[in-house]
């Protein structure tokens, strides 16, 4: 009999959750007092939550979600008891594969924008745990730099949403072979949840340091102030005041801090040799990214990852990353992009992580000119040919479906971050340095209301037609061009000059303004060439030797198929 209850309650509770609005409120205030204790690998919490019912209707079954090795201990109402369900709740949203979800029954329901108070706890072990990456077949080694978030002894290292649900969330089930599933999921609690504060006060034993990405307001993230220390205890209020767009995450190790300007580091004690070159290298590649960019509104802040294996991540102004010790170009280019962050913001995910990506190739070039940049950036480019595969327009089926996301709004990393690096490269190859620049000077992210506003400021500064290039290449996915060099003339004029004419054919649905060059034994020359989408255009050009082999695109432009573009040149001088 026992059995079949517990079976009947599991039905009922599948029902329930199935029935369920998750998004039914927003979580406005978190009030949390949270304990670490590395060494049982475990955290203890208690605390307030603010829910508002942002729906038209009156809801009375609010959804608490934790990391699912995390158990729900309590869960109160003006200090009363509350009925509430829990189980596991499969989701790709926590590294564990799932969630502890608490399905509560409130003993009133709450009307539309009404709030309602919960106090709660919870408690348990936070294992490193690979279990949603795994079990979608990536090699358990990989999955566990990605997902290096635990606590323990040596090192306890937090991110939120997306990662570990240390603190309570409500979302829908996500799975990462689902696409983009995930990140659309934690990018729409985010949003919804923007506008919320949370306070944590946060306790851990030991000699560590708390280090973490907050920012209470008005005062710059990853502060450490407020530390109190009892006799094995030490203590630290976070305040995320409002959330924002960030993850909050925390760290607790034996960290120490080196503040050179622009830089200011916590490193883990024994590595200040590596905090010393990291901060060199920002300091040295700061103003180059500062006169593209615009003086810095605050400094960088690097927190160091104590594996040299874990992969970086962008905490909001907080970049947790290993400090290994490397070449200080490499180490240059991974700086120039938490500089750009530093001195450029945008709402717009393709301006913010695009324009710090392309400070990434700027930098790479300002070391060993333009082929050293190109060649950066085609390292990134496969993902992106893949990406834009057997992508047609909308309305014609395409096998199999397109991934395409116009940039404007792209949520998927290799659009906003790729493909966004490789539009402001050719922006600045068609415009120039001085228009990008002052364009991007007078960019105001409160400002930056609808799509076009960057094409505008763009346009003050370089007037010449770019409604065909924003069109097919942000506002629309369009997919890659592809070209192909249909044919070549080559013209004697005086003995050592030549004229060559090369046709170019563009047979994908992105136009772009693509370099064409010519080569000879000794030297080359080349223009730029503008090719709409499924057009052809000639360019001529003259140089001073006998020419060789006409190529289009020198890796400027992305492209879905770079193995058609050269066509060697018959001329009566040409090697037989
Ligand atoms: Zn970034």
């Amino acid at each position: 009999m026992k059995k079949i209850l517990c079976v009947l309650c599991v039905l009922c509770g599948v029902q329930l959750a199935s029935a369920l609005d998750r998004q039914a409120f927003t979580f406005t205030d978190y009030d949390l007092k949270i304990k670490v204790t590395p060494e049982a690998q475990s955290l203890e919490a208690q605390g307030k939550l603010t829910l508002r019912n942002d729906t038209a209707q009156p809801q009375r079954n609010p959804v608490l979600q934790i990391s699912s090795t995390l158990e729900w201990n309590s869960i109160t109402v003006a200090g009363k008891a509350v009925q509430y369900l829990v189980h596991t709740y499969t989701s790709d949203i926590d590294h564990s594969g799932g969630l502890s979800e608490a399905i509560v029954t409130l003993p009133q329901p709450v009307p539309p924008q009404g709030t309602v108070e919960i106090e709660i706890t919870y408690s348990g072990k936070v294992p490193q745990d690979n279990t949603r990456l795994t079990r979608i077949g990536v090699p358990a080694q990989r999955a566990a730099h990605s997902d290096w978030d635990h606590i323990s002894e040596s090192f306890t290292g937090m991110r939120g949403v997306g990662f570990v649900a240390w603190y309570p969330i409500a979302t829908d089930a996500a799975s990462l072979s689902e696409g983009n599933q995930v990140f659309d999921a934690v990018r729409a609690w985010q949003q919804r949840q923007s506008r919320s504060r949370m306070r944590l006060f946060m306790c851990w034993p030991g000699e560590g340091q708390l280090v973490a990405n907050d920012h209470p307001k008005g005062v710059p993230a990853a502060s450490l102030g407020g530390t109190t220390r009892g006799q094995r205890t030490a203590c630290r209020g976070l305040e995320y005041d409002p959330v924002g767009m960030v993850v909050p995450t925390f760290v607790i190790g034996p960290y120490r801090a080196l503040n050179q300007p622009p830089m200011a580091i916590q490193y883990i004690a024994g590595h200040e040799s590596y905090a010393r070159n990291w901060a060199t290298a920002g300091e040295k590649a700061a103003p180059f990214i500062a006169q593209w960019f615009g003086q810095r509104q605050r400094p960088v802040q690097l927190v160091e990852l104590p594996d040299k294996d874990m992969y970086p991540f962008e905490g909001g102004s907080v970049f947790f990353t290993p400090l290994v010790s490397g070449d200080e170009k490499d180490i240059q280019v991974v700086l120039a992009h938490q500089l750009a962050h530093a001195s450029f913001q945008s709402p717009r995910l393709w301006m913010d992580e695009g324009l710090a990506h392309f400070a990434q190739a700027l930098e790479r070039e300002q070391q060993e000119g333009r082929k050293a940049a190109l060649a950066y950036m085609d390292e990134r480019l496969p993902p992106l040919q893949e990406a834009e595969k057997g992508f047609l327009p909308a309305g014609k089926a395409s096998d199999p479906p397109p991934r395409g996301q116009p940039l404007v709004s792209a949520t998927d990393e290799v659009f906003f971050r790729t493909k966004a690096m490789f539009v402001w490269w050719m922006l600045r190859d068609m415009v120039g340095d001085d228009a990008l620049e002052r364009a991007l000077r007078a960019y105001r992210p409160d400002q930056d209301k609808e799509p076009s506003y960057f094409q505008r400021l763009l346009a003050e500064q370089f007037h010449r037609d770019l409604e065909w290039f924003f069109d097919d290449w942000v506002y629309r996915d369009r997919g890659l061009p592809d070209f192909q060099v249909t044919a070549v003339y080559p013209r004697k004029l005086i003995p050592e000059d030549w004229s060559v004419t090369v046709a170019v054919e563009n047979s994908g649905s992105a136009g772009a303004e693509v370099p064409v060059v010519v080569r000879a034994a000794q030297g080359e020359e080349r223009k730029r060439l503008e090719v709409r989408a499924h057009e052809k255009a000639v360019v001529r050009i003259p140089i001073p030797a006998v020419p060789q082999q006409a190529v289009v695109n020198d890796g400027s432009v992305p492209e879905s198929d770079m193995n058609n573009n050269a066509a060697e040149i018959k001329t009566p001088e040409s090697p037989k």
